[in-house]
């Protein structure tokens, strides 16, 4: 290349080789040595006899954290640990007027604020996303899920609640013929699929649970707490909603969603993560309120439709969460103030004109459905 010619006319102090007090070392020993500069076209780095050892682009040479008087540079273009030091004031201003990016990039506080406005962005925009964007996606790709893959999700997380809540079917023939009648009835009156399946499990818990894919669980300790078949049938008709709107397949598709959000930023529960986990918590309770009173329009409507009153449902999640509150049930937790869904319920109750849903039969017999004689 011509630098020879290129340093002639830049023609200041420079090409003249300076003996300035200058040291070098090269990224791959950790000898330091003394060096001379000639800034030509580029910055030259020459040993005791002149020649040129490295020459380093202008336009690659960034400053690093060094002494007050000493100007400590790197290259970009050069190995990474290659470090120049320049403590001749005159050389150090020359090299300076010369570097057009010598600050860019800096790892200084300026790169730290830098970086910390970056992260606080992206919160926020995580954030926003859990808040506003994945609801929005949970609510557009729900409908978009087949029938089939909502099934097959079903099952999977029916294998978890049977791991997790560690219960057994209760299977009395009379009483699971009693709740199997109920449920039917219950069903056909809320025009929801004839797939779905629903059953008492032996758990002393006061819940009751709709999965995705339509399968309905109550919990022997809520059928124990409940004093007649308007009270059960009102907590089926309301999981009945649930499976009817999907909500079990929506919530899994947001929090699968904003979990693999956090997962794919974070890695694990950091400070950043817990503030979206909270956002996700106040989200799904104000959201989930909104599913909550749509199903438990549908306790309404079907309760109606059987010339059965909507109020027992609504007294005895009163009677429940009175019981059972600080526990966090999430047929109780999740759901709109139960005072307030027992108004709604009392503004619907009119007298039953038409008879109970089960006989007094049937009923001690649903009551009994987990007592079976191989069990006690
Ligand atoms: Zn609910």
């Amino acid at each position: 290349m011509n630098e020879e010619a290129d340093a002639t006319q830049a023609g200041v102090a420079s090409t003249s080789p300076p003996r300035a007090p200058v040291t070098y070392l090269d990224g791959t020993s950790s000898r330091k040595r003394d060096v001379g500069l000639r800034l030509a076209a580029a910055c030259e780095i020459l040993d005791a006899d002149g020649g040129v050892i490295a020459s380093w682009p202008y336009a690659d040479v960034r400053r690093v954290d060094g002494p007050v008087d000493t100007l400590r540079l790197m290259c970009a273009s050069a190995p990474l640990l290659a470090r120049l030091e320049v403590r001749d004031a005159e050389m150090a201003a020359e090299l300076k007027r010369r570097c057009p990016k010598l600050d860019a990039d800096l790892p200084g506080a300026k790169g730290v604020a830098v970086i910390v406005g970056w992260s606080v962005a992206a919160l926020v925009s995580i954030v926003l996303m859990v808040v506003y964007v994945m609801p929005l996606m949970a609510d557009y790709l729900t409908p978009l899920v087949p029938q089939s893959v909502e099934r097959y999700i079903g099952r999977v997380a029916d294998n978890q609640v049977k791991v997790i809540f560690d219960g057994k079917r209760c299977e009395s023939p009379d009483g699971k013929a009693a709740f199997e009648k109920l449920v039917n009835m219950l069903r056909q009156a809320g025009d929801i699929d004839g797939t779905t399946e629903a059953a008492v499990i032996s758990n002393e818990i006061a819940n009751a649970i709709a999965l995705p894919g339509g399968k309905i669980y109550v919990f022997e300790g809520l059928l124990a707490k409940a004093n007649n078949v308007d009270e059960l049938a009102g907590v089926v008709a309301h999981e009945l909603g649930h499976v009817k709107n999907r909500d079990g397949l929506r919530n899994m598709i947001y929090n699968g969603g904003t979990s693999f959000l956090i997962g794919l930023l974070f890695g694990d529960v950091t400070g950043s993560a817990a503030i979206i986990f909270a956002s996700r918590e106040m989200f799904q309770a104000s959201h989930s309120r909104d599913a909550e009173r749509t199903a438990d329009k549908m306790t309404i409507d079907i309760m109606r439709k059987l010339g059965r009153s909507p109020k027992p449902m609504g007294e005895f999640l009163l009677r429940v969460t009175g019981k059972e509150k600080g526990k966090g049930l999430s047929l109780i937790s999740s759901h709109p103030l139960t005072e307030d869904r027992l108004a709604r319920m009392s503004e619907q109750d009119a007298a039953p004109s038409a008879p109970p849903l089960l006989t007094a039969g049937e009923w001690a017999a649903l009551k009994a459905v987990c007592k079976t004689s191989d069990k006690r």
